[in-house]
């Protein structure tokens, strides 16, 4: 586990570089989420106490565990949710997280917009878009898009707000980042969460509004 200090440093560090590489490519700095998977509270707290407030899990029940505590002491902290959501957790993971980037089928835009009318939450979404076709990947393929973002947005609960991608690993990801951006534009969408801790600065320069960070922040995951 690593030491708080090195934590808060390594948080220092990366922060510099995402200022730095939006400035240099005439951009204003992305969001950047504290990718916190598999880390305890004891790891997450140094970055909560030095002031930083967005984290990502991608695990329904991980966060549940984990969070309602972070957030009674740090109640302005903003939970994203980035992995895989299932229909019959949708209405936790309303309550729990306040923001969802994994927005892939019309079942989970049906779940999601009951669950918002049920709780009266009404979360910032992104449409998952899996870009490199991978079948084990989430996402809905590129060229079904257009249509579930019309699906969606005939749904008055939810509020799709970008789009979202994970470029498969082993490729260049600068091209799915430019044809999400491109997408954004054409449908109007300002938001892309793209960029993890090995291709955070490409994210940036091809538009990010959100990088999601764990490895670059946390060390490595056991
Ligand atoms: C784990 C994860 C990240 C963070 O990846 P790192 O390489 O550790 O920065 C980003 N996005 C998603 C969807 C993840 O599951």
């Amino acid at each position: 586990m690593p030491e708080p200090l090195h934590a808060v440093t390594a948080y220092r560090h990366i922060m510099d570089s995402v200022s730095r590489c939006a400035a240099g490519a005439g951009r204003s700095a992305p969001v950047v989420i504290a990718v916190s998977k598999t880390r305890t509270a004891e790891e997450i707290l140094p970055l909560l106490e030095a002031g930083h407030r967005h984290f990502g899990e991608n695990r329904v029940q991980e966060a549940q565990a984990k969070w309602p505590a972070l957030k009674a002491a740090f109640p302005d902290a903003v939970l994203h949710l980035i992995g895989p959501l299932q229909t019959n957790k949708a209405k936790t993971a309303a309550e729990l997280f306040d923001a969802i980037h994994s927005l892939d089928r019309p079942s989970l835009a049906a779940a999601l917009a009951a669950a918002f009318d049920q709780t009266g939450r009404r979360l910032p979404l992104f449409i998952q878009v899996n870009t490199g076709r991978e079948p084990q990947k989430a996402g809905v393929l590129p060229e079904a898009l257009e249509d579930f973002y019309a699906d969606c947005a005939t749904r008055p609960a939810l509020t799709v707000a970008g789009l979202m991608c994970i470029p498969p690993a082993e490729e260049n990801p600068a091209p799915h980042f430019a044809w999400l951006a491109d997408r954004g534009r054409r449908l109007g969408l300002k938001n892309l969460s793209m960029g993890m801790s090995g291709d955070y600065e490409a994210a940036i320069r091809l538009g990010a509004s959100h990088v999601r960070i764990g490895t670059a922040l946390f060390g490595a995951r056991g």
